[in-house]
């Protein structure tokens, strides 16, 4: 079976003529399989997983919407496969929410709203402490359903939810950091600031992170007395519906939390809905301006976190060994699907030297199935990215780039049907297609720069500004790129500075739509709005206070 250029074009977002070679080759593989075919140690996985909870189901069933407190079944005429990316797996079928069960979910968070914009903060801090335990609990059912679902792997995974857990544990300090101002600002009257919630918010998710980034947003938005509809990725929302649950065991009450699955419909309808106060959004650029435009046009405060390029400058003076061994982890760690990935590497001077070696050791790499003992990464999410990175290797090729290492034909003996693509590196230059595209797959293209100023031109003609950073051994050279660079996230010795949730994200240039970031102090401030209140309460006119028979001075 082939499937037209045109169709894996649109799918892919590549020209035709990269595509040719592609798209033959992998259609087969789209062949669902059914469980069965599963090594038996991860059928059994699979099977624990949708007896164990009530939202999810990994063996071939319907994973349901989350309303009002109910696992509910569906009712949608269209359903989404979910398939194992290592193996073609049917696993679950998501549902192209209905407007009436989509409607269903906003009554439901609007009806919590007006109850739990009510509840004290300490009951709110409360349940971030009880879903800080039960993640952390759950934590391996969680990072099983991402592997099996998404493909990264089993350490990786659990870094998955940690990293989420993180911004739950926060999340938990509400009762200092929802704290407003108060100001007498004249004798006897005081101003003071509330921090009040908005109402029903919507997060909207990615593929990428499946327990994160909805841990991004349900800690921070309820906490500070909002309701939310979420929206796992249709791709792998499993994680999402064992958090469901476990907001649930944590004594969350019915609708606060409501998710519903879906594609471009279903986020058409957040973007319109005029009870939806908020969006969060996490994803890629085409989504994300849609997104932002169609929800701000509606009045709705919208953050918008999109696609990225990020860039690691290796200069001459660096620790070799951590540089090289940094820039591979950040570079192939779950297969270059991460928005934080380093995609870029520019050697400075005589680190050109240190190429080869790169080369070497990402050459061993170990890329197997999430589960496999010694995996390093495992599959892309779907045929299609394997199609795009593929598509996008091949332009390297004709488009004068050097491949000094082909992940293409990687065979991995136990999963033959996987989206596997192993290491791939090439020497390219800033007008290739491999270097503008964001590539979304472990390919690390490699530049060259005389100087640490021809470094900083090529990250800051960029339009990317998600995350950068510099290896050296020189306080001062580190210093310069950090106040030279405008890139929003920057690592010093460091390849992936994502901000622990005490902070506050912050991508910035072509990478962020919005004006108040995710968690930390922006986080709070997104998810709240501020009431003044100006009161005059004259201490002379306590009760039992005499009549003044002074002249009056206006004073
Ligand atoms: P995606 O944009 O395809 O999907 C994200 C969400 O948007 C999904 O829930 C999906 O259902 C929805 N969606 C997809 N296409 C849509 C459309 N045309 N209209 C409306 N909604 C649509 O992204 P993805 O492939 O799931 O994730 C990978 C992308 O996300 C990469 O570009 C990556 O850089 C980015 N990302 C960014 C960050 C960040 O913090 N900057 C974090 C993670 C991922």
């Amino acid at each position: 079976m082939t499937i037209s250029l045109a169709r894996a074009s649109r799918a892919t977002g590549l020209p035709r003529g990269l595509l040719a070679r592609q798209v033959t080759t992998s259609t087969d593989r789209r062949t669902r399989k059914p469980l069965i075919d599963l090594k038996p140690e991860i059928r059994e996985k699979a099977e624990l997983l949708s007896s164990s909870w009530k939202g999810t189901n990994a063996s071939g069933g319907n994973t349901k919407n989350y309303i009002g407190g109910e696992f509910v079944e569906s009712k949608a005429d269209k359903w989404i496969d979910v398939l194992d990316p290592s193996t073609q797996t049917l696993l679950t079928k998501v549902p192209e929410t209905t407007s009436a069960e989509f409607d269903a979910a906003v009554d439901a968070a609007s009806t919590a709203y007006a109850s739990w914009r009510k509840t004290s903060v300490l009951t709110r801090q409360r349940f971030a402490m009880e879903l800080q335990h039960q993640i952390r609990k759950h934590s391996d059912a969680i990072a099983t359903s991402i592997v099996l679902e998404q493909g990264k792997t089993m350490a990786d995974a659990q870094g998955d939810v940690l990293r989420g857990l993180q911004v739950v544990e926060t999340a938990c300090a509400i009762t200092s950091t929802l704290m407003g101002d108060k100001i007498e600002v004249s004798k006897d009257m005081d101003t003071e600031t509330r921090r009040l919630p908005l109402g029903v918010c919507a997060s909207i998710a990615p593929f990428n992170f499946p327990a994160m980034i909805p841990l991004w947003t349900i800690p921070m938005a309820t906490v500070t007395g909002n309701t939310l509809i979420l929206k796992p990725s249709e791709r792998d929302p499993g994680a999402a519906m064992i958090i469901a649950e476990l907001c649930e065991r944590a004594g969350l009450p019915p609708g606060v939390v409501n998710i519903v699955h879906g594609t471009v419909p279903t986020v058409n309808a957040v973007c319109d809905h005029p009870d939806i106060r908020a969006i969060s959004f996490v994803g890629g650029n085409r989504a994300g301006q849609h997104i932002y435009e169609r929800g701000t046009k509606n009045g709705k405060r919208v953050q918008a976190n999109l696609g990225a390029k990020n860039h690691a400058v290796i200069m001459p003076d660096a620790n070799k060994n951590l540089a090289l061994n940094s820039i591979i982890g950040a570079a192939f760690g779950a297969a270059g699907q991460r928005c934080m990935a380093i995609s870029v590497a520019i050697l400075v001077g005589e680190a050109k030297q240190w190429l080869p070696e790169l080369v070497e050791r990402a050459k061993k790499l170990n890329v197997n199935g999430g589960f496999e003992k010694g995996a390093d990464l495992g599959p892309l999410i779907s045929p299609a990215a394997k199609q795009r990175v593929t598509g996008l290797i091949a332009s390297a090729e004709s488009e004068g780039g050097r491949i000094l290492l082909d992940g293409r034909h990687i065979s991995i003996p136990d999963y033959p049907d996987g989206n596997f693509v192993g290491p791939t590196v090439i020497e390219a230059a800033t007008s290739m297609t491999c270097y503008k595209e964001e590539i979304f797959g472990p390919v690390l293209v490699v530049l060259e720069a005389d100087t640490l100023d021809d470094a900083l031109s090529v990250i800051n003609s960029n339009p990317y500004g998600n995350g950068t950073a510099i290896f050296t051994q020189s306080g001062a050279t580190a210093r310069k790129f950090e106040h030279e660079v405008e890139v929003g996230q920057i690592g010093i010795n460091v390849p992936i500075p994502v901000p622990l949730p005490m902070f506050s994200w912050s991508g910035n240039k072509g990478s962020f739509l919005g004006d108040i970031s995710f968690y930390g102090k922006n986080g709070i401030n997104f998810y709240t709005q501020n009431k003044t209140i100006t009161s005059l309460w004259k201490a002379e006119d306590a009760l039992g206070s005499k009549a003044s028979v002074d002249m009056p001075t206006m004073r």
